[in-house]
């Protein structure tokens, strides 16, 4: 088979954990799964600067359980599949047309991220106004802690990603309504509705989860008018259809606190990384990051300090994870654009990067610090975070 150096290795190539740059490692003679050789090139291969004991940083979805109902399904990651992750939890959902994520409510935040297709969701708050709102591709939910809530696909269904601001949430242990109405003495409910108990005999036998309905029809039609009025704080946000921060590498959207005043507990950022490109090196001050990739194959290399370092691959469907203040980038590794989503537990977005930073501290010092050559003083530049560069 002729052999085209633009595409892909072809399926027949076996990478060997053998360091073509200063000949360590050697052959594996399996058994072995070379598929996943082949994906996590840089586990296989680690670059020569990796070093030391930082812990997993790296979860896919297909590695999870997938919950199947009839209307839908979901899968999880929290802290019992990566365990480093401690300040954030992560949902991917899918509903069918109609399908329903039934009223609930838990004692975490829910942020969320249409990936695909659409839904309506709603809420009431402690005060009894009311939300409810079409989410479109792109577009952004976040519930409080502790309102309720619920999500049902529109005509053609939908994907979507949940982050909840606490690493050991689970989604398969909310407070349900079917699950309450199920785990109260029926005297209790009839007492509660003003009926007879015979007319609560139809309630389901325990927790719904997910479930299949008719596709709703227009918002209008389903609108309830609270006497309380609307909830004030938009519980949606659109954040695709926000200017991004272009920059030659590619784009960036950020959505914290600052334009989405609801999400007090979650920051965001969706960048885009075209290919070729890199998010530049960089660390967070505020807290770990919690990453989503949507598509294309991307490294990422993360530093601990006092000589640790450790470098992943990471694809569509990966969570990615770096502790508080650990120093990392992400470069694209393949062929086609990378967009993937960093959160963090956190009111604001903040970046902080390495280029300016030592564009911003005198410049002899920088250049006496790292013996650093003209080419590399020259290089240095006051930018507006956070910034996606080619390399030069
Ligand atoms: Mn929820
Ligand atoms: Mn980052």
């Amino acid at each position: 088979m002729a052999q085209d150096h633009n595409m892909k290795p072809p399926t027949s190539f076996i990478p060997q954990p053998y360091r073509v740059t200063d000949g360590f490692g050697g052959p594996d003679y399996g058994p072995r799964d070379v598929m996943r050789d082949r994906e996590n090139i840089n586990m296989l291969i680690p670059p020569a600067t990796d070093n030391g004991l930082l812990p997993n940083l790296k979860m896919s979805f297909s590695d999870t359980h997938m919950q199947l109902n009839k209307g839908g399904w979901s899968r999880e990651i929290t802290v019992r599949d990566l365990p480093v992750a401690t300040t954030l939890a992560g949902v991917n959902m899918s509903l069918r047309p109609g399908g329903v994520r039934e009223l609930h409510w838990h004692q975490q935040a829910e942020w969320a991220f249409m990936i695909w297709g659409s839904a309506r969701v709603t809420s009431v708050d402690w005060q009894g106004r009311n939300f409810i709102a079409d989410i479109e591709r792109g577009d952004l939910w976040y519930f409080p802690a502790g309102l309720p809530h619920s999500i049902q696909a529109l005509e053609g269904g939908c994907e979507f990603l949940l982050v909840f601001d606490d690493g050991t949430f689970s989604d398969l242990n909310t407070l349900s309504i079917s699950d309450w109405f199920a785990h109260t003495p029926k005297d209790v409910l009839a007492a509660n509705f003003g009926i007879p108990e015979s007319a609560v005999a139809g309630i389901p036998n325990g927790q719904v989860y997910i479930y299949q309905d008719q596709v709703p029809g227009s918002i209008e039609s389903q609108e309830v008018q609270s006497p309380y009025g609307t909830i004030p704080l938009s519980f949606k946000h659109s954040l695709l259809s926000q200017q991004p921060i272009v920059t030659p590498g590619g784009t960036v959207r950020i959505a914290d606190s600052s334009n989405f005043p609801i999400a007090k507990t979650i920051a965001a950022a969706l960048v885009e990384i075209k290919p070729g490109a890199m998010r530049e090196l960089h660390w967070h001050p505020n807290n770990d990051e919690w990453q989503y990739y949507l598509s294309g194959q991307a490294r990422m290399t993360v530093f601990g300090g006092n000589g640790i370092a450790r470098t992943f691959d990471y694809r569509a469907g990966d969570v990615g994870y770096v502790p508080f203040a650990m120093g990392h980038y992400v470069q694209n590794t393949g062929n086609d654009t990378v967009w993937f989503l960093e959160m963090f537990k956190a009111p604001r977005f903040e970046d902080v990067s390495l280029n300016q930073w030592m564009a911003l501290t005198p410049h002899q010092l920088v250049q006496s610090n790292l013996n650093a050559s003209p080419e590399l003083m020259n290089s240095l530049r006051k930018v507006k975070w956070p910034v996606v560069k080619y390399p030069q």
